[in-house]
């Protein structure tokens, strides 16, 4: 087997050999990503049952088909998304053809964590190939089955002079990233996104972080209560909650929240039964210490739904806490698990506030009726991304990118996203080699007359005069 140090400089040396740079090369990977995906989708439907004992079906919906469409976008549209792209020009460079061309940085790096295994590792991998770099993916160690999928059957699949899996923990990553890459993309928490950025810093390596966070959810007085319950029930509880972009915490009301809890009740009876613990829809927390983790938080406030847990399954019953104090744990750290504590606020601008208060969120969700209320809230708060009277649908669109703020992280990617954050936008002026007469102005000494038509040509940006 290789040593590190010779896999990244097969890596290198393919990349400089410009291999990778041929629309016909990409495509090609991103063929054989979409022959990956199609031949082994059992297989990674197995693996992620075993992970998180996900359903076939919400492998397919948040996992399999979201990778595939990724896939098939950037094939669609590769050319295209490839081509340098005119710029407006000005007075001063009118002779010149300007233009910015996407080129690839070279030897990425995508780091992925667990709780989307496939999705979360490939839809990168979808956006670094397509702008033409060679790539390192590290898996999550955590989510082992999907690891191993990834790490033996992917590679037989893509060209492995610009591809390789390395595997391990935080470690073997740390060692990785002692590294030089030319661009580093990490999914995962601000804690480790904080050692990805200060390990880039030494080689001043470029980085988008998917980080995480506390997303709040307002609901006001005007909603219907069943609507909300059904629809913030859905989105708490998909992947036992292990959903970055799943509502943390609700803000609402003292008398909202007595008519939401026999509405979340209905809800999460409606979706797993009476013992959602034999429910084929509800997934298991992903290991033993994350299970250790969300026991503890149980402990916060008072328990009004739910509350029941089974360590040799990593079963979490979905759960409502309420009563629960901004100072305890649970309104501290994000939940990342099926647990949803409901905060009570006197009014809108005290929800605001309180959302304003604390680190800028990956999502922030608010249910109102009223659209005004919704705007409200859009307009006085800031996050990654914003829905109003839904869950995190959103990241079904191909055309809205994913991506935090401040806290939950930085960069963006998905659909085209992908493309542009994989791909150096470098600035092109080409200027004729002749017509010498026409730059004589600019060189000093400087006259009275060249002063001023420089001042001129300068102010005048776009060129649109002539
Ligand atoms: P994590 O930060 O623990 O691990 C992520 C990756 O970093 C893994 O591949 C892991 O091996 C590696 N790693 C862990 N410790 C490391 C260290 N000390 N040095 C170097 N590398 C290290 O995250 P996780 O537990 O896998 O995932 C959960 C977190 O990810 C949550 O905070 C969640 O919100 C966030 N997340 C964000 C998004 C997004 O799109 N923004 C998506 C999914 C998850």
């Amino acid at each position: 087997m290789d040593s590190l140090e010779d896999t990244l400089q097969r890596l290198r040396d393919t990349f400089r050999a410009g291999r990778t740079r041929p629309a016909e090369f990409r495509a090609a990977q991103l063929e054989g990503l979409n022959r990956f995906l199609q031949d082994n989708k059992q297989l990674l439907q197995e693996a992620l049952a075993e992970d998180l004992h996900k359903s076939a079906f919400e492998s397919d919906i948040s996992e399999l088909l979201l990778c595939q469409n990724e896939v098939e976008l950037a094939l669609r549209n590769l050319r295209n998304w490839m081509k340098d792209e005119p710029t407006a020009n000005s007075l001063l460079t009118k002779t010149s053809s300007t233009f910015i061309r996407k080129e690839p940085f070279g030897l990425v790096l995508v780091i992925a964590p667990w709780n989307y295994p496939v999705n979360l590792t490939l839809v990168p991998l979808v956006g670094a190939l397509a702008a033409g770099n060679c790539v390192v993916l590290k898996p999550s160690e955590i989510s082992k089955g999907t690891e191993k999928v990834l790490a033996e059957v992917l590679p037989r699949y893509l060209d492995q002079s610009c591809f390789a899996v390395l595997l391990g923990g935080p470690e073997e990553t740390g060692r990785l990233l002692e590294h030089r890459f030319d661009y580093i993309f990490f999914t995962g928490s601000p804690r480790v996104g904080r050692i990805v950025m200060t390990a880039a810093a030494k080689h001043l390596t470029p980085v988008t972080l998917e980080l995480g966070g506390k997303n709040p959810c307002y609901v006001d007085d005007s909603c219907d209560p069943q609507t909300v319950a059904n629809r913030v029930a859905f989105f708490r509880y998909f992947n036992a909650g292990q959903t970055c972009v799943a509502p943390d915490y609700v803000l609402c009301s003292p008398a909202t929240r007595e008519r939401l809890l026999p509405a979340l009740q209905r809800a999460i009876t409606r979706f797993f039964g009476e013992d959602p613990q034999r429910s084929p829809n509800l997934g298991r927390i992903i290991s033993e210490k994350q299970f250790g983790r969300l026991q503890g938080l149980l402990g916060c406030g008072r328990v009004a739904i739910g509350g029941q847990s089974d360590e040799g399954d990593r079963y979490i019953a979905p759960t409502v806490l309420v009563d629960v104090k901004e100072t305890e744990p649970v309104m501290q750290e994000e939940i990342f698990g099926p647990i949803l504590p409901i905060v009570t606020v006197g009014s809108l601008d005290e929800a605001i506030e309180f959302i304003n208060r604390r680190e800028k969120p990956l999502a922030l969700y608010a249910f109102s009726s009223s659209s005004q209320v919704v705007s409200q809230v859009l307009d006085q708060t800031s996050s990654g991304s914003f829905t109003g009277n839904d869950g995190f649908t959103f990241l079904t669109l191909l055309s809205l990118p994913l991506g935090g703020v401040g806290n939950s992280g930085m960069g963006r990617y998905h659909g085209k996203f992908s493309f542009d954050t994989f791909s150096h936008h470098r600035s092109c002026l080409l200027a004729p080699p002749g017509l010498e007469k026409l730059n004589e102005i600019r060189y000093p000494p400087y006259s009275d007359r060249n002063q001023q038509l420089i001042r001129w040509a300068v102010g005048t940006w776009s060129c649109t005069i002539l």
